[in-house]
Parts: C-alpha cells; structure tokens; sequence
C-alpha cells in the first residue's frame, strides 16, 4: 500500500502510452491516417498525457473546457485544470478531416508519429479567442491592464508568442500516443514517468516528497530552496524540464550535471531525488506554478516549491503572485481539486552580516549585505566571462558552467529585467 498522495483528478494515472501488440497495431494504422505536425509544446503536452503526467487529461481540449480552464480553472466535468492544453491545425488540414476521423500527431522535426487522436470537435481559434486566452493565462501584477500587457507582451513574452503564433484551428479529441521520442534514451536516468518516481518514492518508504522546479542551473538558492523542503518532508525530488526553453538557456545535459554535482557534495544522497520531464516552459508565473503542482501530485509529489517569481519572464507577474495564486483557486470536492500544496518560501540569498543563506523573513540586514541575483544574471555573467560574486554558486557548479559557455561559440544575448537584478 502506498502512502503517498493520489494522482490527480480521482481516476489513478491515465496513461494514454500504449503497449506491446495494440503499440503496434495503432502504429500500422497511423501510417494510413492524414497527419498533422505538433508544435514542440504540443509534443510535450501529447507526452504528458502518454505517461499519466496531466492525469486525469486524456484529450486535447474542446472549446468548453478550454474556455472554462481559461475562465476558472476548472475542466467542464468541475475537475481543478489551470492551464489549456489544445492542438492546433491548418484551416487546410481541418477542412480535410471529418468529425470522428482518426489523425496521426507527428514531431516535424524527426517525422515520428508521436500518437493518434479521435477528432470529436474542431473549433475556430480566431485571434480573438487567443487574445482571451493570453488575457486570462498570462496577464500578471506586472501589467495589470490589457493594454499596459500588450504593449510589451506580443515581443517579450514567448508564452503569449506561442499561443498567438498557433494554428487558426484546435482540434478536440482523445488521444493515443506511440512514443516519447527521444525524451528516455537522451536523458537516460533522469527523465522519468510518473509511475517510475512514484515506486522510488514508495521503496524510499516516503509520503512527504516536495518537488523542486529547475529550468536554470541550480545555484545556493535553490541549494537553500531545496534544504528547507528537506527539513520538513521525507525527501525532495528536483525535477527538471527536459523540453524546450527560450534561446540562451542552459541546455539539460549540462543542468543536470551541475545538480549531480551539488547533491553528491552538499547534500545527504538518500533524501534527494531527480528527474526530468518533457514539458516546453510557458512562462505563465501564477497559472504556470498551478500546472507545475498539478502534474507534480501525478509524479507522487505532496508539495510544490514556489520561490520568488515562479515560471515568470520579464517583470510581468508580481514576485509572489505565484504563491498567492494558491489560495485564490476553485477547490472542488471529491479528488477532483488540487491536493499537492505550496510550500511558499520568501526571497533567498546569501548575507554576509548573517553569515549565511537567509531569506527577507530572517534576515534584518541590507541590500549591500546581500547577493542578490537570479538564475537570468548567473547566465549573462557567465556567458560574457565575468567574475561571479562570492557565495553566488557553489565552485564545483561554476565550473561546469564556465567549461559549458568556453565551448558556446553561437552566444545569445541574455536580457535583465528588473526581477533578475533584484531592483
Ligand atoms: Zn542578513
């Protein structure tokens, strides 16, 4: 019997991966079928549903429930769902696909068919609809009007670029998916199904299991982040996206190495976990940290980290507004709110006065006596060879992040804001 918290939604994991003879049943049959490429968000998204990572989804949305996850969080069956998940198509291709037929997803960038889907609806995404869906999904403290939003997030949010820049028609249906491309054999022993963490969990004897989210190298922050959870839960799994991130993001071969290298000498071994997953970062903040608790119940999790501006990009969400968010959600009864909590933690740094990591809750010093940086200005310093502060990263860390940017020849420019720099 396990002791740990139940999948989302009430119905177990609902993995859409199929198996052995009906794989390869459903595999000649996708050949025959009209194909239609997935963006790499929509790739992942199919992923998730494949491995019982958005349990209880087992289909990209209809209109109704994306618009009622877009308007309250809620799937139409009254189940807690923070975020869209629809499939996008050419008016081309929608014209040529009749209600009921089969289609086959595939990856245009290795031609794999990835999974079928049912088609049960098509409905128009006008430019309209997707400026409702950006309103609602990505608006933030940051720019409270819609105008104020819009001046900036069409060129400085890719969350919003992505949603804007998809297909003039979502396709609804259920899905079956044939593979997770290269996601297991590229991060061999790091990404993860949920039912793998779940059964390391269980053997660990744990019930209390906080997840830590990384899209960034991991610096004494998160060190610090990740040891408070320690304190207070069984253990921690620190679970990093896999998929795709903005341009001038560290790749995960070399994130993940950073984090081996950080738990192998600064942390006790047995009471940290990691993994990875396939998502593509949406940059959502608030709506993002749900979706991340969400999921991160499904892989066994009981707590969600949520540090200073969660998921965010630019300054568009307030620094906390991913924390808060928490206690402003529909909580519907029977297994179908969210049971995967926060664990709300204040700004982290390291003082000099105090002699150690602190947070704006326990330390009473300065800004001077405090380094204050982000993940964002790590990567700038480094990518243009400057020195980084004292106790920003720990040594070992450092060090493979200088011989990663020493073999980057093609060099992103990476942009501050003002959450980056602390101002
Ligand atoms: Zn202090």
């Amino acid at each position: 019997m396990s002791n740990l918290i139940p999948p989302h939604g009430g119905k177990g994991l609902t993995c859409c991966l199929l198996e052995g003879a009906e794989l390869d049943a459903e595999k000649k049959k996708a050949e025959g079928l009209k194909k239609i490429a997935m963006s790499p968000r929509e790739n992942g998204d199919l992923i998730m549903m494949g491995i019982g990572g958005f349990s209880p989804i087992t289909s990209f949305m209809d209109e109704a429930n994306w618009k009622s996850v877009c308007e309250s969080y809620l799937l139409t069956d009254g189940t807690f769902w923070p975020i869209p998940v629809t499939m996008s198509a050419t008016t081309e291709d929608a014209d040529a696909i009749n209600i009921g037929d089969d289609v086959a997803l595939v990856d245009p960038e290795t031609d794999e068919i990835m999974g079928t889907m049912n088609v049960t609806e098509k409905f128009e995404m006008t430019d309209e609809k997707k400026k409702f869906e950006c309103e609602k999904v990505y608006m933030g403290e940051g720019t409270p009007t819609a105008d104020e939003f819009w001046k900036i997030a069409k060129d400085d949010h890719p969350g919003v670029q992505m949603v804007m820049d998809q297909k003039p028609i979502s396709l609804a249906g259920p899905v079956k998916v044939l593979s997770e491309g290269e996601f297991p054999t590229k991060y061999a022993g790091i990404y993860m199904r949920p039912e793998e963490s779940r059964k390391i969990f269980d053997e660990k004897g744990w019930k209390e299991i906080a997840a830590l989210q990384l899209r960034n190298p991991m610096h004494r922050s998160h060190e610090y982040l990740c040891k408070i959870a320690v304190e207070v839960c069984d253990g921690v799994y620190i679970h990093s996206l896999v998929g795709n991130l903005k341009p001038g993001d560290i790749p995960a071969d070399v994130r993940v190495k950073c984090i081996d290298s950080l738990v192998k000498n600064y942390f006790v071994e047995d009471n940290v976990v990691q993994g990875g997953y396939p998502l593509d970062m949406r940059y959502a903040g608030p709506r993002e940290a749900l979706l991340h608790a969400t999921f991160r119940q499904n892989y066994g999790c009981s707590k969600m980290i949520i540090g200073r501006d969660h998921a965010g990009v630019g300054d568009f969400y307030g620094m906390f507004e991913a924390q808060t968010i928490f206690d402003e959600i529909p909580t519907p009864e029977g297994g179908k709110g969210l049971l995967c909590t926060p664990l709300k933690i204040d700004w982290t740094f390291y003082c000099y006065k105090c002699d150690g990591m602190a947070s704006l809750r326990t330390c009473c010093h300065g800004k001077e006596d405090r380094v204050l940086l982000s993940g964002t200005v790590l990567r700038k310093m480094l990518s243009e060879g400057g020195v980084l502060p004292d106790h920003f990263g720990r040594d070992e860390v450092v060090a493979i992040l200088r011989e990663y940017y020493e073999g980057v020849t093609d060099k992103v420019e990476v942009k501050l804001h003002g959450a980056a720099t602390g101002k």
